[in-house]
């Protein structure tokens, strides 16, 4: 039996990656699960799936959840409080590690896993865009495996030939080709765009996801954030990731060789397929996902990205091209800028406006350690800040 950590249980990939659980209980069994503070979701995934331990960040979340579990007469072992994630992903028991929680937060836990030499699931993108050389010098170091479970990345993974980690050249890569969607605003008129509300911003037309990520696909901050991933992932630059439009969501990226071939892979929009992907791997697991019909998408378009309307994309090149600390720097200004802009005291388009700021007022240094790493990310958190509260980038 593989032993699962969940970290980011109640989230959109948290829920998924329990449903693919389930289905293959024979394989696997579940050690942890942990969340934020929603106890509701965390009680009923507890007795759902019976973990040995389950962890709550907001301590008093905690001592609710272990009430309610004792009550039903789970033996579920809750702990509280950060320190716990990184305990709970290097737990002997644990094989497996789903890194599945939004944002900065979910670096320290991944980062445990990735000492304790595990299989890491890794969802949470933001982590590697943060730390990535750290990161990955950390799962080499520790003998950890790192698979993709953002589609784009678990796609160009299953189109790549064995040995790719010596580099791309020497196994007849030349491009990554990664799609995207376009996300709600991919037609829309782009001086209408001040006033898209939050709401609007999370109503993504092909994917259901937890809130941040939504709106990053609306500003196309996420496809930026996944060529930084990529080039990490797949040890690349950003001249060698091109971003593909393709409004249908089937194709989920695609891989260009010397000899003209083109790899892709496709599937129906649902996360649960790179999560059997990288659970099964180099097997495959059943996911639950209905078989894709060809004769019912019909038809593929694509479209070269429009830099002006998306400038959060833009500025993901340059942060990518710019290396050391300037991703760290993109992602803290964005993570505060779409909080902003989720409680309202942001526009849409400010968002953008922030992170090019942010990114003005600093210097790229080499991220030479995690603590620098953690230093340039709070203090470009404490300048977006003040740029919103001051109201410069305009509200
Ligand atoms: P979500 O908002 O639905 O869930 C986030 C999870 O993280 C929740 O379990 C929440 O409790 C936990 N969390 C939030 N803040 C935390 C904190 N400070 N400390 C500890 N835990 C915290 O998000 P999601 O859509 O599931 O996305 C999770 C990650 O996966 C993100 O990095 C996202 O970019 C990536 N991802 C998601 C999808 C998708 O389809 N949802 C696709 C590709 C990549
Ligand atoms: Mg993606």
């Amino acid at each position: 039996m593989i032993g699962v950590t969940v970290l980011g249980a109640t989230g959109s990939i948290g829920v998924s990656t329990l449903d693919v659980l389930a289905r293959h209980s024979d394989q696997f069994h579940v050690v942890a699960l942990t969340a934020h503070r929603d106890v509701d979701k965390l009680t009923r995934l507890c007795l759902r799936h019976g973990p040995r331990y389950a962890v709550m960040v907001d301590e008093q979340a905690a001592r609710e959840l272990s009430r309610r579990l004792k009550d039903q007469g789970s033996t579920t072992e809750v702990l509280a409080g950060a320190v716990a994630l990184a305990q709970v992903a290097a737990l002997t028991e644990c094989d497996y590690v789903m890194a599945a929680i939004v944002g900065a937060a979910g670096l320290a836990p991944t980062l445990a896993a990735a000492r304790a030499g595990k299989r890491i699931l890794l969802a949470n993108k933001e982590a590697l865009v943060m730390s990535g050389r750290l990161f990955m010098e950390e799962v080499q170091r520790h003998g950890a495996e790192l698979l993709p479970i953002d589609s784009e990345h678990n796609a160009v993974f299953q189109c790549m030939p064995a040995g790719f980690a010596n580099g791309l050249g020497t196994v007849g890569v030349e491009q990554i080709l990664l799609t995207a969607s376009g996300g709600p605003f991919r037609e829309r008129d782009p001086a209408s765009l001040r006033d898209v509300t939050p709401e609007q911003a999370i109503a993504h037309p092909n994917w259901e996801m937890g809130r941040k990520i939504s709106v990053d696909s609306a500003t196309m901050m996420n496809k930026g954030l996944e060529v930084i991933e990529a080039c990490w992932l797949f040890h690349t630059d950003a001249d060698h990731v091109q971003v593909v439009v393709h409004p249908q969501s089937v194709i989920h990226s695609l891989v260009r060789y010397v000899d003209g071939s083109v790899l892709a892979q496709l599937g129906n929009p649902d996360m649960r397929t790179p999560i059997a992907h990288a659970l099964a791997w180099p097997r495959r697991l059943a996911a639950g996902v209905a078989p894709l019909d060809l004769f019912s998408v019909a038809r593929l378009d694509f479209e070269e990205p429009d830099l002006r309307r998306f400038p959060c994309l833009a500025l993901s090149y340059q942060a990518a091209r710019a290396g050391g600390t300037s991703p760290t720097v993109l992602n803290a200004a964005n993570e505060v800028a779409v909080q902003a802009f989720l409680e309202r005291r942001l526009a849409f388009t400010g968002i953008a406006r922030v992170i090019a700021a942010v990114l003005d007022a600093s210097d790229t240094q080499a991220a030479e350690s995690l603590e620098h790493v953690l230093d340039e990310d709070a203090r470009a958190r404490g300048l977006a800040s003040q740029l919103i509260e001051s109201g410069v980038v305009g509200s």
